[in-house]
């Protein structure tokens, strides 16, 4: 208890009002924290207070009433109440205060946003960011999108790193190590399925995640910045389905051609496009889907 109050003090201060809410010794309410972290077990018996007592009880018609000082620290106490006005009732109740921010102040509303930034630890920021996360994304697509750039799924090569006995053979040509770099670039399977997106916006498949990131920064904020949506569209549902596709012949048995996954990108591009929200008051121009239509209308 005393822990997570002393802790609290780190994000929560209390304003006095009145004083009849705050505890004298476990509540923020001086520039020295919780008293009892302070003054430890024999505050209450030192200055006469009880361990549950609220401000308000250590003052007497109007005034801060505490024993004479007996120590360097009662001493510093008392020297700060000087500085506070004694919680008296016309000032209304207690009010607790939360940190708004690293460097603004304290305030009266909670923001769980502001609070969880002050608590984390933050990493840098990737560059790669909104090539995953964005507005239309498929969240389970962004999911795995964001494992593979942090090289996270657990491919062969890694398994074999950490001592399992499996296969290195990439399950979708079997004519490689499975790496992430081979299973969404260098396999010639996935080779196949972003050939058949190339030739308007995309000259030919990307060798690698970073080649793709860089291209998607280099259409946003330019006047193909809807084409740089299509493109973390497709990289997204590309690299979701080959994991998929991956699986379903190691865990099921069962497989789809090469020469139909197309198919089943195109699928899951449309519907996903199908499902955007246009804008009625300035929708797109053109829209999201009729730009994925020219996309592909060399193939299709
Ligand atoms: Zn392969």
């Amino acid at each position: 208890m005393l822990q997570l109050r002393d802790s609290l003090g780190n994000f929560m201060r209390c304003s006095l009002g009145d004083g009849s809410t705050a505890y004298f010794w476990f509540d923020y309410w001086t520039e020295l924290g919780p008293l009892y972290t302070m003054f430890g077990p024999s505050g209450p018996r030192s200055l006469r207070i009880s361990l549950d007592a609220t401000v308000a009880e250590a003052v007497v018609d109007g005034s801060w009433h505490l024993p004479p000082a007996r120590s360097e620290l009662a001493e510093t106490l008392q020297i700060i109440l000087t500085t506070i006005p004694p919680p008296v009732q016309a000032n209304g109740h207690d009010v607790y205060l939360w940190r708004g921010g690293r460097t603004s102040g304290f305030i009266k509303s909670f923001s769980s946003r502001v609070t969880w930034d002050l608590l984390r630890v933050a990493s840098p920021v990737v560059d790669w960011h909104s090539t995953v996360w964005f507005k239309e994304q498929i969240p389970r697509c962004s999911f795995i999108t964001w494992l593979s750039m942090l090289a996270r799924l657990p491919t062969r090569d890694r398994l074999l790193s950490w001592g399992l006995n499996v296969p290195s053979a990439c399950v979708l040509c079997d004519n490689g190590v499975e790496s992430h770099s081979h299973l969404f670039f260098e396999c010639s399977y996935a080779t196949a399925v972003w050939s058949c997106f190339c030739g308007r916006f995309l000259d030919s498949p990307p060798v690698a995640l970073s080649s793709i990131v860089s291209y998607c920064h280099q259409l946003q904020g330019s006047h193909s910045a809807s084409a740089g949506i299509v493109i973390k569209l497709l990289l997204q549902i590309i690299v979701y389905q080959l994991w998929r596709e991956r699986n379903m012949r190691i865990f099921r048995g069962s497989s789809v051609p090469a020469a139909s996954f197309f198919r089943v990108v195109d699928r899951a591009m449309r519907d996903r496009l199908l499902s955007l929200r246009v804008s009625a008051i300035a929708p797109p121009s053109p829209s999201l889907l009729e730009l994925y239509f020219w996309f592909i209308s060399p193939f299709s």
